[in-house]
């Protein structure tokens, strides 16, 4: 039976979520094993081609592309084994590293186990999402690569790798938070809490008393497990959420779940979106209205059903990590931008926060951290108000999201990140003749 020949089928042309990449690949091939990824990576290998992996396609940055051979392992989405529970209740679970959240929740209820934190969407796939360096929001929580206990990878020979904290301890770090660029990963090993239920509380807040409070250390974002807000820019009203674990308010009518959640945020917005899009002089009046509509509510539900919502109106996204310390003065530093050039932004800035990890390529690496993501509608320009939006970040000492829009290259990055030498040392031992190097891994990580 000839592998590459059942495996592969003619290469689509391939975009991502926010249609901000595209690929032709020579190649596409969705492996339903190991042994055929092996094979794959081997074939491609010998004939100096280039591999990449996509997941879920959600990144916005053009980190899946490839011109050589594109995989996706959607099929790998098997729970492997379930270990036994450490002194905290917590236990490791191993799962194919094509699972998307979503699955990976709901498989883990099963168990009784849950994530510990997730972002605000479930649809990217556990590989895709700690390549990039995915995080939710809680001060004393960490990125989804921290909850990664070992990796199964398939190199750059085709061999199959394990990697943990005790047996290829370098190639672990990079391969559990590095674009994808040490090998095809296969299976990951996840740090899983007992399942838990989340009380979400949703209210609008005067911006200037939230930010007043932001780095108190009774204020509500050491207060509450889970802490963020979003800021409609021209108003000075963010939406802030809590949540909190336990509690009983009950679950969310079906009924304002469908107006807040598909009518508001999604169907309603798409249409002020466009409305923006076409009168852009209304957006400050439009952005006060929907920073009003988005009502207080409050309700208890399993803790993955309160992070993830669906997010249907499509966007562009930059997002960086700043030292939490940062966050006020960078956001009065965009208030001042945005008010001065009345750029047209009818989507909120959302802010999070996460404790410092020690993940060498994380975000979050070495420093209590506080994240500012700026989004625009997709039909409308967004290069200006990132550019303006970057500058302010970057005098912060700002680390951009690896999958999210940014212009930063591996020369400025390398003396954000005190372990980027030694991730680049890594990955030339790994793949030296850049098997799993793309133009976005080159500018970001360097060449090799
Ligand atoms: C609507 C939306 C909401 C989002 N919300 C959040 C959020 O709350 N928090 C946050 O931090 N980010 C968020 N993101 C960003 C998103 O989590 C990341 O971009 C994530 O990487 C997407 O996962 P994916 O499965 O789509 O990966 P892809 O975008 O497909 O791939 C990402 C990277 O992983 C590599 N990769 C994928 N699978 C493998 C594998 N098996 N082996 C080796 N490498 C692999 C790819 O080659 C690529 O380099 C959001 C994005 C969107 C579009």
């Amino acid at each position: 039976m000839d592998l590459m020949r059942t495996q592969t089928q003619p290469a689509p042309l391939w975009q991502n979520w926010a249609r901000t990449a595209r690929a032709t690949p020579r190649r596409f091939a969705s492996p339903s094993t190991e042994a055929e990824v092996a094979a794959l990576v081997a074939t491609e290998a010998a004939e100096g081609g280039q591999v990449r992996v996509v997941g879920a396609g959600h990144s916005f940055t053009p980190a899946a592309v490839s011109d050589g051979l594109l995989l996706q392992l959607d099929a790998l989405d098997d729970l492997e084994w379930v270990g036994p529970p450490a002194a905290d209740g917590s236990r490791l679970v191993r799962v194919g590293a094509g699972i998307r959240l979503r699955a990976l929740c709901r498989l883990l209820a099963e168990h009784g186990l849950a994530l510990e934190n997730l972002g605000d969407i479930d649809a990217q796939s556990v590989a895709g999402a700690i390549s990039t360096g995915t995080h939710g929001t809680g001060a004393t929580l960490r990125g989804l690569a921290d909850q990664v206990r070992g990796v199964r990878l398939v190199g750059a020979t085709g061999e199959v790798v394990e990697a943990d904290q005790d047996q290829h301890r370098e190639l672990f770090e990079v391969a559990r938070l590095g674009l994808g660029s040490v090998g095809v990963l296969t299976a990951v090993t996840l740090r899983c809490v007992p399942a838990f239920t989340l009380t979400a509380d949703e209210r609008p807040r005067p911006l200037g008393a939230v930010l007043e409070a932001l780095d108190d250390e009774a204020g509500p974002v050491h207060a509450n497990d889970h802490f963020e807000f979003y800021w409609f820019p021209y108003t000075d009203v963010v939406l802030t959420k809590a949540n909190n674990r336990g509690g009983d308010a009950g679950p969310l009518s079906p009924v304002l779940r469908m107006v807040d959640d598909e009518i508001l945020s999604n169907g309603v917005f798409e249409v002020t979106n466009r409305l923006c899009t076409v009168v852009k002089s209304l957006t400050p009046k439009v952005n006060w209205v929907a920073a009003r509509a988005l009502s207080a509510r409050r309700y208890t539900a399993p803790s993955y059903e309160v992070f993830a919502t669906p997010r249907r109106v499509r966007f562009r996204e930059m997002e960086y990590a700043l030292p939490a310390h940062a966050v006020v003065p960078a956001l009065r530093a965009m208030n001042t931008w945005l008010r001065h050039t009345g750029e047209t932004v009818p989507f909120p800035v959302e802010v999070r926060f996460a404790a410092a990890d020690d993940v060498w390529l994380s975000t979050a690496y070495g420093r209590d951290t506080a994240y500012v993501a700026v989004h625009q509608y997709h039909r409308l320009p967004f290069a200006r108000y990132f550019r303006a939006v970057e500058d302010i970040m970057r005098s912060h000492d700002g680390r951009p999201h690896w999958g999210k829009l940014h212009r930063r290259r591996a020369e400025d990055l390398a003396p954000a990140y005190p372990r980027f030498d030694d991730a680049a040392r890594v990955r030339r031992a790994a793949d030296p003749e850049g098997l799993f190097a793309n133009e976005y891994t080159d500018r970001v990580l360097g060449g090799r």
